[in-house]
């Protein structure tokens, strides 16, 4: 081989080695990202392992933030304002699932689950943070409102019509949503393993980067006696949703009593039917927020008989205001606690 030849092999295979680098590193610097922001009334947190992560979760947070300013009732740039304004908006692939997906849950729990109640978690000042006890004559007018309200989804022109004097408050779906829109997103672009956590609703994509299951700590309301948030139990679960509503994640005291953010729209008051907290665990994030926020007013009574309706699509975990835990059957393998359960069957 002549001299010339041989220095040129020597400079093509540097290049080559430098370029197989370069893309090691760059394969490197995106194979992890996370993404920590406010949205939603709440702090999120992404994390995706895999290539290009970082962009993966960079077009999830825009997404989530898109759906703030839609789906807020206090966004004047968004559609529900809108809607609760004017009795009518146009309507897009997002409100329709979401308007779709409530009706069809309210009539699963006979009405537990209603976006209706928006007029009476105004009066209760859930929304503007000025909370108040309302006049009882005043809340019972309203859940008259609620109950008779009515949504009408147009798909011929595109617009949603609410009937007169209704108004819709998506807070109890709206996370559960987002999360499966982060989950498309993250999975259109080949993640194969995250974490989803919006404000305590999980949602987990695979396993974790080495094959073992996502651990997901369920936040028990009672701290200890020195004041430390401690946990109920942990799940273990790959590809699944972990989604837990109470009464203590919002409330107000007033002369001594407590006043949570959870109504029943049978009464118009917070809803007192036994329990602390529910966990509802789903391949479907919509179903199991709205779920969540339906099982704490039905109690956990309605909420198993609803269960045995449809076990193949949701597990729960449910904790009594006396301080009874409970499982569902399917959740038996991959729960664990420091504190003794009952298995529901
Ligand atoms: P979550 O934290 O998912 O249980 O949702 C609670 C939120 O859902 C509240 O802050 C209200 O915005 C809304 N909400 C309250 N009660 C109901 C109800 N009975 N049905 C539907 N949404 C509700
Ligand atoms: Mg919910």
């Amino acid at each position: 081989m002549s001299r010339n030849n041989s220095r040129t092999l020597i400079i093509i295979s540097l290049i080559l080695l430098l370029s197989l680098t370069g893309l090691y590193l760059c394969h490197m610097r995106n194979t992890e990202a996370s993404e920590d922001f406010f949205a939603m009334d709440t702090i999120m947190s992404l994390q995706a392992y895999g290539k290009d992560a970082d962009k993966a979760l960079a077009d999830a947070r825009a997404a989530i933030l898109n759906l703030d300013t839609a789906l807020s009732v206090t966004n004047k740039d968004g559609s529900i304002y809108k809607l609760n304004s004017t009795g009518s908006c146009d309507l897009n692939d997002d409100l329709q699932y979401l308007l779709e997906r409530s009706i069809e849950i309210k009539e699963m729990t006979d009405g537990a689950f209603n976006i209706c109640i928006y007029p009476v978690i105004k009066e209760w000042g859930f929304t503007d943070g000025n909370y108040r006890v309302p006049d009882e004559a005043a809340v019972s007018e309203l859940c008259k409102l609620v109950n008779a309200s009515e949504i009408s989804v147009n798909t011929t022109d595109n617009t949603v019509s609410l009937s007169d004097g209704a108004m819709i408050d998506l807070g109890g779906i709206a996370k559960g949503y987002a999360s499966m829109k982060v989950r498309d997103i993250l999975k259109d672009r080949g993640i194969n393993s995250a974490l989803i956590n919006l404000g305590g609703n999980v949602c987990v994509i695979g396993s974790k980067p080495d094959g073992s299951p996502f651990s997901i700590a369920i936040k028990n309301p009672e701290p200890d006696d020195t004041g430390v948030s401690t946990f109920t139990g942990v799940l273990k679960v790959s590809d699944k949703c972990v989604i837990t509503s109470g009464g203590y994640e919002r409330y107000f005291e007033k002369d001594g009593l407590i006043y949570h953010h959870i109504i029943d729209p049978s009464t118009g008051y917070p809803a007192d039917a036994g329990l602390k907290s529910v966990t509802v665990v789903s391949d479907d994030p919509t179903l199991a927020d709205a779920l969540s926020t339906a099982v704490y007013v039905m109690g956990k009574d309605r909420a198993v008989d609803l269960w045995h309706t449809m076990r193949d699509r949701f597990e729960l975990v449910l904790l009594s205001d006396t301080g009874e835990l409970y499982i569902t059957e399917g959740l038996k393998d991959c729960f664990t606690s420091e504190f003794e359960y009952r298995i529901i069957k």
